[in-house]
């Protein structure tokens, strides 16, 4: 298989799949650019080797052309992390994308517009009444299907080689990250992103050194945590899900968050983590506040027995010196979502003793990986990233790697 580290780039056009879906102000600042900075060297290395680079990449969630999702707003920050100017294409196929394409030379950077602009990207149909009937909804899928062909061919004739090095959207079968891959049977590389990403997480779950301890955090119960379950010793379960795991188990838990349609379901994670022989760790102390807000009145309260009105938002000192253990004695660590609502300095602190465990760990010898959106700014704001093992691009993407799942980005490359 052809590595970037081995293809030559020498007068190919390197049509490059990014993760440029940056958190913007509004001003349209960039308020974390890690996803940019990422990618630098994959286009460095192109740019180097005598190529020309042709980035595309999604930005939010847009329901069509909406300059709010522009990528323009990023193109200057690009030309100052990259030290030379970027062409901008106003538009990810069509006649001025394959002219701006078509003349640019060894040296040059080509920055498409949104490739969500298109629904053919994510291949879903759009702008479908509420009440439309199955008949409608499968003949609006099918029709974006057959036009999605043309998408992707458009998109592929921009360039001699793709390179995917966009890990966040590796595990979606979308245009740019998967369906392209044909056009390229001999000319399709993983960027240094995703290098680097697999590498890290196929040096730990090979042979992952034990106790593996996985935290999972987050607003909602995930439905992966079963699976994840197949490899840990210890399950340390926080965030808001804590607390459909308490009304499950017949607690009160007041105004928290808290899902009647999983109840079952935390039933069942229980249920199945005693047969596996998993450690699963909840919590057993709650910060509780009577309202979601930074001001609210807050106290220590036994997450079974929430009094109405109040609701649990962090884990309470207690609770967090036994998560602590259980981390600092675990020689693999997988985290993935805070443990409560961090962006509130006053319910940051359960989370921020998590990210100082993990820390510890790490120094005495133990592999951690930091994965998913949140986790990630929250070790971002502690200041701690530097002091873990790994810190994931992917959220989503990573627990589906680490559960064994076909990503279609990397099938795509790899070709198994
Ligand atoms: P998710 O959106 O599921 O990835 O979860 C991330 C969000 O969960 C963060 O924005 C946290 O603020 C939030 N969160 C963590 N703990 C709680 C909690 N106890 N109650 C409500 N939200 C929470």
């Amino acid at each position: 298989m052809q590595t970037i580290d081995t293809y030559n780039f020498q007068g190919k056009k390197a049509l490059i799949r990014v993760d440029f879906n940056v958190p913007l102000n509004d001003k349209f600042e960039i308020t974390d650019d890690t996803r940019m900075r990422a990618a630098i060297p994959t286009i460095r290395k192109v740019l180097a080797g005598g190529g020309a680079v042709i980035l595309m990449s999604h930005l939010g969630r847009p329901k069509g052309v909406d300059s709010k999702y522009s990528l323009k707003h990023i193109q200057k920050h690009l030309e100052e992390l990259l030290g030379q100017p970027v062409r901008f294409a106003d538009d990810c196929i069509g006649e001025s994308a394959k002219k701006q394409a078509a003349e640019l030379k060894p040296g040059e950077v080509l920055l498409l517009e949104n490739l969500r602009y298109y629904a053919e990207e994510e291949g879903k149909p759009r702008g479908l009444a509420d009440d439309a009937s199955d008949e409608e909804k499968k003949a609006a899928k099918a029709a974006v299907k057959e036009s999605q062909k043309k998408f992707v061919a458009d998109l592929a004739s921009l360039g001699d080689v793709w390179i995917n090095d966009a890990f966040g959207t590796a595990h979606r079968a979308h245009a740019s990250t998967a369906l392209i891959a044909k056009y390229f049977p001999n000319d399709k590389l993983f960027g240094y992103v995703m290098e680097g990403e697999l590498k890290a997480v196929d040096s730990v779950m090979k042979d992952p050194k034990r106790p593996f301890t996985a935290i999972m955090g987050g607003s909602k119960v995930s439905s992966k945590i079963d699976i994840i379950m197949n490899l840990m010793d210890n399950l340390i379960l926080g965030g808001g899900m804590t607390y459909t795991f308490k009304a499950a188990l017949g607690g009160h838990v007041g105004s928290s968050i808290c899902e009647a349609d999983k109840l079952d379901l935390a039933l069942d994670i229980m249920r199945i983590a005693k047969e596996k022989g998993v450690n699963l760790v909840l919590s057993d102390q709650a910060v509780i506040a009577d309202g979601f807000s930074n001001d609210a009145n807050t106290k220590l309260a036994d997450p079974m027995n929430i009094p109405d009105g109040w609701e649990g938002l962090d884990i309470g000192p207690e609770t967090r010196e036994r998560f602590a253990k259980v981390i600092e004695e675990s020689k693999t660590i997988l985290w993935n979502g805070p443990v409560g609502v961090f962006e509130m300095p006053k319910f940051a602190e359960g989370t921020r003793a998590i990210a100082e465990a993990i820390v510890k760990a790490t120094e005495k010898g133990a592999f951690s990986l930091i994965g998913g959106g949140d986790s990630v700014a929250a070790i971002n704001q502690f200041g701690l990233a530097d002091k873990v093992s790994y810190v994931s691009t992917g959220g989503g993407a990573l627990l589906e790697y680490i559960e064994g799942k076909e990503l279609p980005g990397i099938t795509a490359i790899r070709g198994e």
